[in-house]
């Protein structure tokens, strides 16, 4: 991104919130990554950082193909091919196909990042069947899905050592709702705790055959997703309570622990859960003594 991060309107005392792009290290270069949900914020950056980094990358939207095909152009305006696929990840035969279709592509895949999620809320006493069961089939069972065919891939093909020390990589987007419980949105939280727990089962699992898998846990970062939390100065001091950091999340900042994950600098770290979230799961509530 040339601009990664346009002024935020709250952020009165952090102007220069989050550093600007160095010249991005092309440390992916020759690899291919899947990022699902990738046609907007977290998704976006994490697509556009990848690219940046030298990866080839599979943009997945679910029904906005103009977004994904502007993702797409900012992917291989860094040089690194991309291309756009539909899918909604909670339908077993979408999932396969896409998995077709990065195959026909790109050949083989080295990164997925399962990264698409949504809230649909309601108070617990309210909630329909149909709530939670959309959430956990996106967020959950998507999840699912999509690391189950990149175990498959991964293992079939196995370490190509000139170009990662790992046979494959996941990176799970979980949230600070995979520890912090959050009433009015029990079936995102469960969702997320859900996540952390097949994250970490899989890694268990599949780690004889060196496929690396790990979390992201995002704090509050500024995307579409959670607009009015940030969206009016009184929302923004009001969730500056919760962020011991004092200041919301970029989608570049958790492109840039992304990155990192997918890289073999992070070779020797597999099952984790790494926060990204300006502190806020630091009981925030006992900044002043509680
Ligand atoms: P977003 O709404 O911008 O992005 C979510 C993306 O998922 C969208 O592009 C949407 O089209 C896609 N999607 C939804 N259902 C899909 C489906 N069935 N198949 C394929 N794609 C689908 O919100 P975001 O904040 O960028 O969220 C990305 C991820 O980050 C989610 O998993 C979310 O739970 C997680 N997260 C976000 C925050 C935050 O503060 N923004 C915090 C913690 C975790």
């Amino acid at each position: 991104m040339s601009d990664p991060v346009p002024p935020h309107p709250h952020h009165q005392d952090y102007p220069r919130a989050v550093a600007p792009n160095v010249p991005p290290r092309r440390h992916l270069e020759g690899q291919t990554a899947l990022v699902t949900g990738a046609s907007s914020g977290i998704g976006r950056a994490v697509a556009v950082c990848l690219g940046q980094a030298g990866a080839n990358v599979a943009v997945n939207y679910s029904s906005k193909e103009d977004a994904a095909l502007e993702v797409v152009k900012e992917i291989e305006s860094s040089g690194s091919h991309a291309f756009a696929v539909k899918a909604d990840v909670s339908k077993e035969e979408d999932v396969l196909s896409m998995f077709d279709a990065v195959r026909a592509e790109f050949g083989t895949l080295d990164i997925l990042v399962n990264n698409a999620g949504l809230q649909v809320d309601s108070p617990f006493i309210d909630m329909t069947l149909a709530q939670w069961q959309k959430v956990i089939d996106v967020n959950l069972t998507g999840q699912f899905l999509c690391a189950r065919e990149a175990v498959r891939e991964f293992k079939k093909r196995g370490v190509r050592p000139e170009i990662s020390c790992a046979a494959g990589k996941i990176i799970c987007m979980s949230s600070v709702h995979e520890v912090i419980p959050w009433a009015g949105h029990v079936n995102y939280a469960s969702s997320k705790g859900g996540v952390m727990l097949m994250m970490k089962s899989i890694a268990q699992e599949v780690a004889p055959w060196r496929i690396r898998v790990n979390s992201i846990a995002p704090g509050a970062i500024r995307t579409p997703i959670n607009t009015a939390a940030w969206d009016t100065p009184e929302h923004y001091a009001a969730l500056m309570k919760l962020v011991p950091y004092k200041r919301i999340g970029e989608p570049v900042d958790i492109g840039r622990a992304a990155v990192w994950l997918a890289s073999d600098d992070s070779d020797y770290v597999h099952g984790i859960t790494l926060f990204v979230d300006g502190g806020m799961t630091l009981y925030p509530g006992f900044e002043t003594g509680g």
